[in-house]
């Protein structure tokens, strides 16, 4: 299952439900091939269940309060053309008609949603795909106006929206200025003819370099590139002439991403020339150069594969250990109730997770019978919530106070010495280190925090923690 609300390069590297993590050395390949999941939820969406219902998610909706802070996340599953690497959940479309039928699905949604629950107050609004620009100028107007018919969209929301550079004219970015759009991601990737060629995406620096100059224009200032490796026929050099050029437009954040080659999952990945991937130790060398160039250009590390300028709020917030991990990777988003629009869309409450349909007919036929589309989801219980808690921390901070997360849960404050006992393998090979029951991930064990964290994944462990290498 392909999470629906990430970055198109998010979605590429995490297609599958679970992929390899990376080697801290040439001596962790073992490690790293072990697949695991990225945690951008925890428990991942392959253990979401029917047993969530759309009666489940009315009385969740219900039970919110007026004061339950909102995110809002709506996805729009078009694109104009299938980019070979792609893991998203889209369809390529080139009719206007599907495109304005969703549009009015969308807005039928809103509605409903918005009637069953009291919650109003929006902190942060994402939009992704596919290709939310697909929608147009009036679709996108309209969608945003019923958003702050229906709901109290903050004076300091973040509203974000995922674009294509592709697609950005003067008149669709004076469109989103006009909505509240805060946040512009760019799905660049590669910035090499040979590499965008082999990917089925061309679009030259200067198409980038005129996307990032209208957004200013337009008076969008935040941006967010979303940048890959492990491509077909992309050697490290290409990839450092990306990391240059990129940096060179400015974006106050940039996300690395390892492409995840998973062609019997994501079909259209069979375009891509297995031959020409790069190996994992040349995806080791790409990863760690990337990283390091990033730093050198003045970029932040953040967490697994985040970048950001020391004066962006991701930065701020990294330093400040408030991160948070959701759908999107790396966030500041802190609203306690995701809601999740469009098909295939998943939210989050404080309940437990909610998925829509990811099927486009039977996402319509839900909004049509006026019910919400939820065909799966996950109750969270209390182990659910402190092991959640564990793992963003690790994944976030690269370190965990277990007995501070048991107790803001109310557990005993032994709850994880069972999974302590596991690290010990990690900690003789200096990927960890324990202080009581607080756990370190040490430098070199920051690639493999995933591993690290697989640790604390009792859903994981019940389906069989050491599941075979990709
Ligand atoms: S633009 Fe390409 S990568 Fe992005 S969602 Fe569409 S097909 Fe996938």
């Amino acid at each position: 299952m392909t999470s629906s609300t990430q970055t198109a390069a998010a979605c590429a590297a995490a297609s599958a439900p679970r992929d390899a993590a990376f080697p801290a050395s040439m001596g962790n390949i073992a490690l790293a091939e072990r697949s695991v999941p990225r945690y951008t939820s925890y428990p991942t969406a392959p253990h979401f269940t029917p047993a969530v219902t759309p009666a489940t998610y009315r009385r969740w909706l219900g039970e919110l309060s007026p004061c339950t802070s909102l995110s809002l996340y709506l996805h729009v599953p078009f694109c104009a053309a299938m980019c070979a690497y792609c893991g998203c959940h889209t369809k390529v479309t080139r009719r206007a008609e599907p495109v304005a039928t969703y549009r009015d699905h969308l807005l039928a949604e809103i509605d409903l949603v918005a009637g069953l629950t009291p919650a109003r107050q929006v902190r942060h609004l994402h939009w992704g795909g596919g290709t939310p620009s697909m929608l147009g100028e009036a679709g996108l107007t309209a969608v945003a106006e019923q958003l702050a018919r229906r709901f109290r969209i903050g004076a300091n929301a973040e509203h974000a929206i995922e674009l294509d550079p592709r697609q950005l004219d003067r008149t669709l970015a004076a469109a989103l200025k006009r909505v509240g759009v805060t946040r512009a991601s760019l799905g660049v990737q590669d910035l090499n003819a040979h590499v965008q060629e082999a990917i089925g995406r061309v679009q030259p620096h200067a198409v980038v370099a005129a996307a990032v100059e209208t957004l200013h224009a337009a008076g969008i200032d935040a941006l967010s590139f979303d940048l890959m490796y492990g491509l077909p026929h992309q050697s490290l050099s290409d990839l450092m002439r990306t990391i240059d050029l990129a940096a060179a437009m400015q974006p106050s954040r940039i996300s690395l991403f390892g492409y995840a080659h998973v062609p019997w999952f994501k079909t259209h990945q069979r375009l891509i020339d297995e031959q020409a991937l790069p190996d994992a130790v040349e995806r080791f060398r790409q990863q760690t150069a990337a990283r390091e160039a990033l730093q050198a250009l003045g970029y932040e590390a953040i967490g697994l594969d985040h970048f950001a300028r020391p004066d962006d709020s991701m930065a701020v917030a990294a330093r400040e250990q408030k991160l948070k991990r959701n759908f999107q990777g790396y966030t500041t988003d802190d609203a306690q109730a995701l809601i999740g629009f469009g098909a295939s869309a998943i939210g989050r409450l404080p309940q437990g997770f909610v998925q829509n349909a990811p099927d486009i007919g039977a996402y319509h036929r839900a909004v049509d019978a006026g019910t919400p589309a939820t065909v799966r989801g996950l109750a969270l219980s209390l182990e659910d919530r402190v092991r959640a808690d564990a793992i963003e921390r690790l994944m976030c901070d690269f370190s965990a106070d277990l007995e501070a997360v048991a107790s803001r849960h109310g557990v005993s404050r032994d709850f994880f010495d069972r999974d302590l006992e596991e690290l010990r393998p990690l900690e003789s090979e200096g990927l960890v280190s324990r202080s009581a029951r607080t756990v370190v991930v040490s430098d070199a064990g920051r690639p493999l925090v995933r591993v690290v964290a697989s640790l604390f994944d009792a859903h994981l462990a019940k389906a069989g923690r050491h599941s075979s290498a990709v």
